[in-house]
């Protein structure tokens, strides 16, 4: 059903967008491909998804440019006739206290993690109406919904694209077009690893208790989401099944946001 149709997944390179781009390279889905990465990534990721014998791209476009990522659109176009998905994955975490959390800091992280998807939206929507079908998936996350401290950015942001979400879905409903927001509790990635790397320094820990301690802290289920179950539901959220799921945020947190 998705054969042949067109995704940008933002953030790609990496951990949730590249399991991301996987599974919708895996039902027939042309990929462009975006992120901060070396060639050699690069080629590894796009080698990995033209295994599915589907067209791949890479675009560089820094996701916080608004030029760069109208683009990056028109180019998904020109390369593959249409931009059906959308997924804004790119995304960057700082930790510190609101007191001591540097200006600069809050303004890479709003860039990135919220007005990003606003840009890309703005950009995409005339192109999804003109097809009377299209599918914008912003990966939030368990903080679009509930708080931590220390990351008053990425929870602003994230409960910034969560309202967003229900903008772009009252704004396209009944067009064919869906938007929705998936919420995603820890997932083993680079993003991550380096939070387990300072609190195993910081606790004396070994990885695997500071892994055990992170997840103990949050995840009920003291298993990490994977990319791969991630792709799945981005994958269901595209399929006619979910025509009528619009405006949403999908939890698969392993129980995070039940307490
Ligand atoms: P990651 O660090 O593995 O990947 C992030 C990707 O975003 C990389 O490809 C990076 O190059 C790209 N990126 C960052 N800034 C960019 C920019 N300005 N322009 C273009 N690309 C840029 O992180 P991840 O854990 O895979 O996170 C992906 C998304 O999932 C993020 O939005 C994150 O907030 C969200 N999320 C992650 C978790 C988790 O536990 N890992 C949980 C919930 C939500």
């Amino acid at each position: 059903m998705l054969k042949g149709k067109a995704a940008i997944v933002t953030g790609s390179t990496s951990g949730i967008g590249r399991g991301i781009a996987h599974a919708l390279a895996g039902q027939g889905v042309n990929i462009m491909l975006n992120g901060f990465a070396d060639a050699a990534t690069v080629d590894t990721v796009k080698g990995e998804i033209t295994k599915f014998g589907v067209k791949v791209e890479y675009n560089a476009a820094d996701v916080t440019k608004p030029d760069q990522i109208a683009a990056m659109v028109d180019a998904t176009v020109k390369a593959f006739g249409s931009c059906d998905v959308v997924v804004n994955n790119a995304g960057i975490q700082f930790v510190a206290p609101i007191d001591k959390f540097p200006l600069d800091k809050w303004d890479a992280v709003i860039a990135t993690n919220l007005s990003s998807a606003f840009y890309s939206t703005r950009y995409v929507l005339p192109i999804m109406r003109g097809k009377k079908w299209g599918r914008i998936i912003n990966i939030a996350s368990a903080h679009g919904l509930v708080a931590s401290e220390d990351k008053v950015a990425y929870v602003s942001a994230k409960h910034g694209i969560v309202g967003m979400t229900k903008v772009t879905a009252l704004e396209t409903a009944g067009s064919g077009i869906t938007c929705n927001s998936i919420c995603p509790g820890w997932v083993l990635t680079p993003l991550v690893q380096k939070q387990i790397d300072a609190m195993a320094a910081e606790d004396k820990l070994s990885e695997d208790q500071a892994k055990l301690k992170l997840l103990s802290e949050k995840q009920p289920s003291k298993q990490f989401v994977t990319p791969e179950q991630i792709g799945g539901l981005v994958v269901f959220l595209c399929s006619d099944a979910a025509d009528q799921i619009t405006g949403a945020h999908l939890s698969i947190d392993g129980g995070w946001t039940a307490q």
